[in-house]
């Protein structure tokens, strides 16, 4: 048996320790999975909804509770993880909404009868969630693949496999079926045994370098479904835009909340060159060197807290370094909080103007500037990626807007609005490295089941007249 813990970042302390699930455990969830998927799917929906709703219930009697081990597995502030519970409860009646609105039951009448289109759900689907929001994501594909009929086999991140017990423990107090709901704890191994598994979907959400091996996992088997939501390099363009501090207030926004540590961050700031960009620059250093980064139950309610594991801290802080040592400018250098683990870290400013970078998402609150000659050239730039993910304009010119929006290659684009600007009912996915064209949140009812079109007479009747070329 091995043991792993999930640790508080903001402490060093162990919170929660479990066994890794062994191979027989995991082909015994996806086996039970796989038994419980044909009653399940076969039930009445009202049924499947209701069940949900109960889960639902257990979400929001259990709310303060969950919100606080998410803190302390994350170390990310209240407010945050509060407002993370509260977007889990709400993707239940979201999810019954597009199930309805983008899959569902139609039918049409015709010359002979019915063309009715339904949807039926996949099968057994292996949800893989990551770290920095462990509720809200995973929660994301398992509810909408719930409620079209599929069965789930849950592994949650490995640094957060508190959070993933507790949602565990809402299914069960719900009373679904017994194998509808699987939970596994473990790190990559465990995910990667479960992928080994017969399974029918994979529905992952992390980082760009496991979803490009997803792919390669599974190029053989196109009757897997992969809904991969990935990483992004973010860019976020500001072009004539007047008050600096406001824009100032847009751009720490995208950069910095969550301390960094969203997909949606941005990553690169693109501001024209000269006076113009340096004062949006300026505005944009001065705001963050207001922020305050501190343990989400600190004295002071803190703007984010540490990075994920001193570990991760140390990665970030080596790729910054990286970009350092190749001729990047410091605008606002990182290092640690005073007084605080290794896993708190300082926001970043650095300027990469004509500094070769790699094409890579630091997961951190760490901001590279880009400065451009042009209009043309900061759309230029904002697409020079492998990503697609989120992108941002913040212009006071709407001829801008409607240039950015035309050729900007995005899944989320905002207008005079963080890049980490998202909704419930709106799709949420990327292009490029940062997907796989099946965007999540609204959408995500689109992969938790396939049409089926068909062509109904309800009696035999005889069309033997309607076949051509019929010797007499
Ligand atoms: P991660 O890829 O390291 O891990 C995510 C999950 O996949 C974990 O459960 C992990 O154990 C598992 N895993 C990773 N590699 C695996 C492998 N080779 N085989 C089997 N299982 C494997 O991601 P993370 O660090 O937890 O999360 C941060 C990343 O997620 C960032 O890149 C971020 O941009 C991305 N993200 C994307 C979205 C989105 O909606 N597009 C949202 C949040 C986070």
């Amino acid at each position: 048996m091995t043991l792993f813990r999930s640790i508080d970042p903001a402490t060093g302390e162990a919170l929660w320790e479990g066994a890794e699930a062994t191979p027989t455990e995991v082909a015994a969830a996806v086996a039970a999975a796989r038994a419980a998927f044909p009653a399940w799917a076969d039930r009445p929906r009202a049924e499947r909804i209701e069940a949900v709703k109960r889960y639902q219930a257990m979400l929001k009697s259990r709310a303060p509770e969950i919100a606080e081990t998410i803190s302390r597995e994350t170390g990310k502030a209240l407010w945050e993880t509060t407002a993370e519970l509260g977007s889990m409860a709400g993707k239940v009646d979201i999810s019954i909404r597009a199930y309805d609105e983008r899959t569902g039951e139609r039918t049409a009448e015709t010359a002979f009868g019915h063309a009715t289109l339904r949807h039926r759900p996949h099968g057994v689907a292996a949800v893989l969630g990551p770290f920095n929001f462990p509720g809200h994501l995973p929660n994301g594909h398992i509810v909408p693949a719930l409620l079209a009929g599929d069965t789930v086999v849950f592994k949650p991140s490995e640094e957060t496999p508190w959070t993933g017990q507790l949602m565990a423990e809402c299914f069960a107090a719900a009373g679904l079926p017994e194998g509808v709901f699987n939970l596994i704890q473990g790190g990559r191994d465990v995910g990667a045994a479960l992928l080994d598994q017969p399974i029918d979907a994979l529905m992952f959400t992390g980082s760009g370098a496991a979803g490009a091996h997803f792919r390669r996992k599974f190029a053989d088997d196109p009757h897997v479904i992969l809904a991969l939501e990935l990483g992004g390099n973010n860019p976020l363009v500001v072009w004539d835009a007047a008050d600096a501090e406001a824009v100032a207030g847009i751009v720490v926004m995208s950069a910095f909340i969550t301390t960094g540590q969203r997909c949606s961050c941005a990553r690169r700031l693109i501001v024209p060159e000269g006076a113009a960009g340096d004062a949006i620059v300026e505005a944009v250093a001065a705001l963050s060197d207001r922020l305050v980064f501190g343990p989400w139950n600190g004295a002071t309610e803190p703007y984010g807290g540490p990075l994920i594991s001193e570990k991760a801290a140390a990665a970030a802080l080596a790729a910054l370094q990286q970009r350092i040592d190749r001729g990047a400018r410091v605008i606002r250098a990182s290092g640690p909080v005073d007084n605080l683990p290794g896993a708190f870290v300082r926001s970043a400013i650095i300027d990469v103007t004509g500094v070769d970078v790699p094409d890579e998402e630091m997961f951190a609150p760490f901001l590279s500037v880009t400065r451009v000659a042009s209009f043309d050239a900061a759309v230029e730039a904002a697409n020079a990626t492998r990503y697609g993910l989120s992108a941002g304009l913040v212009s006071d010119d709407p001829a801008h807007w409607d240039v950015f929006i035309r050729r900007i290659r995005a899944g989320v684009v905002n207008f005079n609005r963080p890049t980490t600007g998202a909704a419930g009912d709106m799709p949420f996915g990327g292009l490029g490295a940062s997907g796989n064209h099946r965007p999540s949140a609204y959408y995500a009812a689109d992969y938790c089941a396939y049409p089926v079109a068909s062509f109904e007479a309800g009696t035999v009747k005889d069309i033997r007249g309607e076949i051509k070329g019929l010797m007499a």
